[in-house]
Parts: C-alpha cells; structure tokens; sequence
C-alpha cells in the first residue's frame, strides 16, 4: 500500500494560548466541514475500513446517514458497535486502523473516519438525546431480562463495553470498581485535554442507562474475592482490570523525590484535579527542567501536562528514533507544537540528586541495529557517548503491567509470567464461568482493542449462560 498522506491539521487552540490550560486541544469538525469530509467517502463495497476497525463500526454506513439522515441515524449505526464514540473519535490511532486501509489513502488523504465519529457523538451529547436512549437502545429491543446476574470488574473501556452490550442482551449487570470514580486509564490517565472529563461522565450516564449498576471503592481480590462474587449469585464474570502497574528503568537513583511514574504523575494531575488549578491545590512539584523518558501516548500526555503545569523546558528522552515512537501521530504533532524537546536515540543509564531530590540526569547515545522480536530495530548504546544534563523532575513512561493484586488472589486463574490473564479464542480464562480482556489480558494496548476484547467476551458469555443448565 502506499504511504499514508498526512491529515489536514483540525481547527485547534494555538500552542501559545492551549500549554497555559487544560481545555480541549482540536476544536472537531463544525456542521459545514462534517458534510464536507462525509461527502469524500466513496462506499466502497469491500469497505475495508470496517475490517480495519477492532469493533467493526459500519463505517460506510454511518457516513452515508450522517449525509443523508442526519446525525440521530448516524449516531445510531454507530453505536450499534461502539458504545463509546466520543471516546473513540478523540483518542483512537486511527492512521493504523480504519483509516490506515481507506482505499482513499492510497492516492489522497483517507477519511478523516475519526473525526467525524467524533461530530456524530459529540452532536448527540450536545442535543442531549443521549440521555434518553431510543427505542432501539432501550427495552424495546433488549431481550426479555434473564435473570442471569453478571459482574464485571473494571470500569475502563473494556469492563464497559462487555457491561453494556452484556445489559443490552437482558443480563444484569454490575461493574465493580476499585476507584472512587469510573473510567479506567479514560479518567485517570488521558489528560482533560485529550479527552475532557465530561465527555467520559456523558459515555458512561449513557451504560448506567442501560440498567448496568455501579459499585465504585471495591477491590476485586481485597475488598471481595472472585469466589464471593459466584457466592453472591452472580453467575459469570468478566475481568477487565487494565494495566496499572508502572514499569520503571531500573538504574541508579530512581528513588529520589521528583522521580515519577507517568501513571503517578498523570494520575495526581487527573484525579486529584491539578489541570482545575489554581482552585485545586494538587502538590504536584515540577520544577522548570521535566524530563519524560518513553515515546508512547502515555509520554506525551505526561510531557504536554508538566509543560501546562508550567515547566519552562520539557524533554522526551527515547532510545528509538522519531520512526520508532508508538504515540498517535497527532499527539506527537501537537507535543510539538508545544515546545516539547525531543533527544531521540538516548537513553538514561543513571540520575544523581541532592538532599534526596534528583538533579541530574545521565544519558548515553544509542544507535539502531538489527530488527528484534517486536519487528523494531534494535537500540545499541554508543560506547563512550555518556551525558550529563540538569534536570527537576523525571517522569518514567517506560509501560504498565497487570497490577498482580487480583490474579494473585483468586485461584486457578492462569496467568502468563509477566501477570496477563491467559483466555482462549472467546476471552474465556481457565476457571469456569471466568472472561477477560483488555490490557490485563494483552498488556498495555489501546482503548478499541480493550473494547474489541470487551465486545467478544460479552458473546461469549451470553453464550456460556444461555447453554448453562439450570442457571
Ligand atoms: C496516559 C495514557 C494515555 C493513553 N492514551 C491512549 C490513546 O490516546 N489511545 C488509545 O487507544 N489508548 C491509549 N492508552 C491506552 C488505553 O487507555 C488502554 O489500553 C485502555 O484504557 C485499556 O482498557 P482496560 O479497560 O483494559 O483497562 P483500564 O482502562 O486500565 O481500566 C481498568 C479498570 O479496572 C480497575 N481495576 C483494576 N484492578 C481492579 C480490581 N482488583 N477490582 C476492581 N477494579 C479494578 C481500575 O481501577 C480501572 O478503572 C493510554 C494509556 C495511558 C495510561
Ligand atoms: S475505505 Fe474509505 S472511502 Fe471506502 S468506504 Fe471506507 S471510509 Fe469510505
């Protein structure tokens, strides 16, 4: 296929005005400028686009009613696979899903699918009708409620979309969440201005609509185990519990103050409200120099948020080159923008501090070898090419593991070494009546592939209660 073109640029916040707030970086297509992107769309018949998507969204399909019925026909094809559009259109990696196979991209610019996903939603949500839900969404067309209870535990995209399609199919449904609030990585680790809070509270109003029961503060593994859950009546249950535990570096002097985990450090900032500052007092010290070592979107957020919360120099330290960077295109574009510093091909191999609190920051230059296991090139330090630069704060975005606090607590769940949850074909794990997916079960991966694992596991339980004798 030949090489993606680069998207038009979207009405945004100018850099020099969005690094001093927290508000909403892309404006997102108005009326005139949605007409004019759906208008692009050519219908093709194989629509490879839809495979390109993990939820399979009917792509054509939503595109031709947004242009000829409207947003509320739109948002209702839509949403017939994704039960979190607003969500999706602001933070997929589009340009290495749908739109990386519009056949449009191979001589043009694809459809921008995303952005229009995102008109569609955020049409809705303005409109208000989500909150009343159509007769499609609603009893009408929900199965006869079965009498069958279902748990899921993890409020993030995953738990989600197994709870709502798993309600839509008549279950009853409740999410047990270990945070005071729901959402996952949605609320407390993508910045408000990637993806606004109220946005995320307006998607989930939408799946308590559904009839799907929230239970926030409660630990699966601590405050109840898995074995109580079945003990409780409920007769299947869905694991979607993310990937929250920071990976960290491992060299010297990673224990000093001012050394954080992006999650720490992103999750201060979100949940404890630092991005409402000056109303909210959040002790997140920064200092002026903020060195964020990795390339994916978790560095980026972690860079974009310490420059708005008001460090002068920023730096992302990756040991790859700018090919190599696993963050969305447009998040790397906007970083920027910013001012965000890039020292590709570097790596930390030491900090050294004062008083407890780290200073500085030790690097060698890397360059890149033969191709390893993951299909990347291989990065190899330059011997002798160490140095040495000042630094206030250092954010590791190194990657997350499963946090081990349920798999260790609940017996013959098999897991991989490194704590993933071992499923077969249909997200079903090795104890009887268990299901999983998301980033507890693949590691840190994306918020549609978290949903695409949601989606399938909800199948297969339906399935599983269906065919289960006299429950
Ligand atoms: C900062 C950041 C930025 C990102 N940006 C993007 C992006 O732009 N695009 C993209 O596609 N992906 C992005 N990702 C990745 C994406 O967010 C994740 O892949 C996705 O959220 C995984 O969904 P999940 O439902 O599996 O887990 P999570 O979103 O992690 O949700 C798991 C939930 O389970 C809860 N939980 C955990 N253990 C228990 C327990 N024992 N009992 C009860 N509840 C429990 C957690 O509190 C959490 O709410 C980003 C990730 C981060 C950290
Ligand atoms: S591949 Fe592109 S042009 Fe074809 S139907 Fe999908 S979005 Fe439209």
């Amino acid at each position: 296929m030949a090489l993606q073109k680069k998207k038009t640029p979207m009405r945004s916040q100018r850099p020099a005005e969005r690094i001093n707030n927290f508000s909403e970086v892309p404006y997102g297509y108005n009326q005139e400028e949605a007409l004019r992107e759906a208008e692009r769309c050519l219908h093709c018949a194989k629509s490879p686009c839809i495979t390109g998507c993990p939820v399979s969204v009917p792509i054509p399909q939503f595109i031709k009613a947004l242009k000829e019925e409207g947003v509320a026909k739109a948002n209702q094809i839509l949403k017939s696979k994704n039960n979190l559009p607003a969500i999706c259109g602001r933070v997929c990696p589009q340009e290495s899903q749908c739109e990386k196979v519009c056949i449009l991209g191979v001589k043009h610019e694809p459809v921008a699918i995303g952005r229009l996903e995102r008109y569609v939603a955020d049409q809705m949500l303005e409109q208000d009708e989500q909150a009343t839900i159509t007769m499609q969404d609603s009893g009408k067309e929900r199965a006869a409620l079965s009498g069958k209870r279902v748990a899921v535990v993890g409020s993030g995209p995953a738990g989600l979309t197994a709870a709502a399609d798993l309600a839509r199919a008549g279950f009853a449904v409740t999410i047990f969440e270990a945070l005071h609030d729901t959402g996952g990585v949605l609320r407390y680790g993508i910045p408000e201005f990637r993806l606004p809070k109220k946005i995320l509270d307006q998607e989930v109003d939408y799946i308590k609509q559904l009839g799907v029961e929230i239970c926030v503060n409660a630990v699966i593994g601590r405050s109840i185990t898995v074995d109580e859950l079945f003990e409780q009546g409920y007769q299947a249950i869905f694991i979607g519990a993310g990937a929250g535990l920071p990976r960290f570096m491992n060299i010297p002097g990673e224990d000093l103050n001012g050394v954080y985990s992006a999650n720490e450090f992103l999750t201060r900032v979100n949940l404890m409200k630092a991005y409402k500052f000056p109303q909210y007092k959040t002790p997140v010290k920064i200092g002026q120099t903020v060195v964020v070592v990795g390339a994916g979107n978790v560095a980026m957020d972690a860079a974009r948020t310490a420059k708005r919360l008001g460090a002068e120099k920023v730096v992302i330290v990756y040991r790859r080159s700018e090919q190599e960077m696993p963050a969305r295109d447009e998040e790397i574009e906007h970083a920027r923008e910013e001012g965000i510093i890039f020292k590709l091909l570097n790596n930390p191999v030491a900090l050294f501090g004062s008083d407890g609190r780290v200073t500085k920051m030790e690097c060698i230059r890397m360059e890149l070898g033969q191709e390893d296991d993951s299909g990347r090139r291989r990065p190899i330090p330059v011997e002798g090419s160490n140095w040495v630069m000042e630094v206030d704060t250092v954010i590791v975005a190194i990657g997350q593991s499963p946090n081990p606090l349920l798999t260790q607590n609940t017996a013959r769940l098999a897991t991989h070494s490194w704590g993933g949850i071992i499923v077969d074909q249909k997200q079903a794990t090795s104890r009887e009546g268990v299901f999983a997916g998301g980033d507890i079960v693949t590691g840190a991966a994306t918020v549609i592939e978290a949903m695409g694992a949601g989606k399938k596991a909800a199948e297969s339980i339906k399935e599983y209660l269906e065919n289960k004798q006299g429950g």
